[in-house]
């Protein structure tokens, strides 16, 4: 281990790869296993976007290096897409940066914006990248708790003084992963105020906020006034357009942010692959009737597992966004008990809540990455599980 760093070494466990390496060994021994607990999409990308790409890398002046910030194409289409989508202004020049999927994006953030020991609240539950970006920059991360009574919206009021004084930033993310949870445009005012209040950065992570249903639309933190002034917003091409390979996302708002993005990222990277980006600019200039597609794809998934959960004894919201269902477990189980017995004993792969923090003991995530036939095989087998005599007895 002499060549490797303490932060390395220091990095949080990976939860997936037990359940991955059980999945294999199951899989050996002939267990028609499902797996609900990847958190991407199993649709393709448009074929409009597939044919955009292959055309621009037809073309050799796209071989060369992007400007470090992304090709004016792609900071345009972004901006287009807030005055369409949000009716936000953005000046693409200034106020929008491409990342490389918001996964980079949301790390080197941390290394722009703070300095080692800062304290940085990050919900919890919540996608694990947020901690694990703030420990990567030396700073400490502290959990923001959301619960279930309260939409997993944080009670602003109620974080604790001290903490929120010494803190420099807060993530946010809506339609959540795990929780499914959506907020309207007053929860993100709240948030600006609240940032202001205390001289936080808001980072919003809005990684699904195109895959919404039920009649929802999902609002940006942008729309807040004065947002631009404490906020920034990640956006990505992976969950709205299927093209979680492409690696192609965004950030948007506080100028002075984006500006120190760009800096620390001219010097590691140099942004992504010139077709890559004009494709990604096809897809925010369309209609959307992909993504609308898709999203009806999703709802019906929804709709079966979430109306069979009930039935089976495990407690859920009906989400309008997202492509996760967050579920409470039948009593007499943890979280990593409860995702051991669906895989042993009825080969289903879920995640386990406490993956996502301490507040999510009790629950498991199901991601619904597989079709609708494949759904009814999950919850036959997991009728036959009989939960309902556990939870009840
Ligand atoms: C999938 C996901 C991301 C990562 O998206 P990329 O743009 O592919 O890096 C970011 N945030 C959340 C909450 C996600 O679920």
């Amino acid at each position: 281990m002499a060549f490797v760093s303490e932060k390395v070494k220091n990095l949080p466990p990976y939860l997936f790869s037990e359940f991955q390496r059980k999945k294999k060994k199951l899989m050996a021994e002939g267990m028609d296993v499902i797996d609900l607990g990847i958190g991407a999409p199993d649709l393709p990308a448009p074929q409009f976007v597939v044919d955009k790409l292959t055309e621009e890398a037809q073309k050799p002046e796209n071989h060369r290096y992007s400007t470090y910030s992304g090709c004016q194409e792609f900071k345009e289409a972004v901006a287009a897409f807030y005055k369409r989508q949000y009716n936000v202004d953005l000046d693409p020049d200034n106020e929008v940066l491409a990342v490389i999927g918001s996964k980079e994006g949301i790390a080197n953030l941390m290394h722009a914006a703070i300095n080692p020991g800062d304290t940085v609240l990050v919900p919890d539950p919540g996608y694990p990248v947020y901690r694990t970006a703030v420990h990567l920059a030396g700073g400490d991360s502290v959990s923001l708790p959301l619960d279930r009574e309260n939409g997993y919206v944080p009670l602003f009021g109620q974080v604790n003084k001290q903490i929120v004084q010494k803190a420099k930033a807060m993530f946010l993310n809506y339609p959540s992963n795990p929780t499914a949870a959506t907020v309207d445009a007053g929860t993100f005012m709240k948030a600006v105020t609240f940032a202001e209040e205390n001289d936080l950065l808001l980072v919003h992570d809005a990684a699904y906020d195109m895959v919404t249903f039920n009649g929802y639309t999902s609002p940006s933190v942008l729309q807040a006034p004065g947002a631009k002034d404490v906020a920034v917003e990640f956006g990505s091409l992976s969950k709205s357009f299927s093209m979680t390979g492409w690696r192609i996302g965004y950030m948007v708002g506080n100028k002075e942010v984006v500006q120190a993005l760009a800096a620390l990222k001219s010097n590691i990277d140099t942004c992504q692959f010139l077709p890559v980006q004009k494709a990604a600019a096809a897809a925010l200039n369309s209609d959307f009737s992909a993504s609308r597609k898709n999203n009806v794809i999703y709802q019906k998934r929804m709709k079966k597992l979430h109306g069979a959960m009930g039935k089976i004894g495990m407690q859920a919201e009906r989400p309008n966004g997202t492509i996760f269902i967050w579920t409470k477990i039948p009593k007499g189980f943890t979280s990593m008990t409860f995702a051991d017995k669906l895989l042993n004993e009825a080969g289903v792969i879920v995640t386990p809540g406490n993956t996502f923090g301490k507040q999510g003991e009790g629950y498991v995530r199901i991601s619904l990455s597989v079709s609708e036939e494949r759904l009814d095989e999950v919850i036959q087998r997991i009728q036959g599980l009989h939960l309902k005599e556990v939870t009840n007895g």
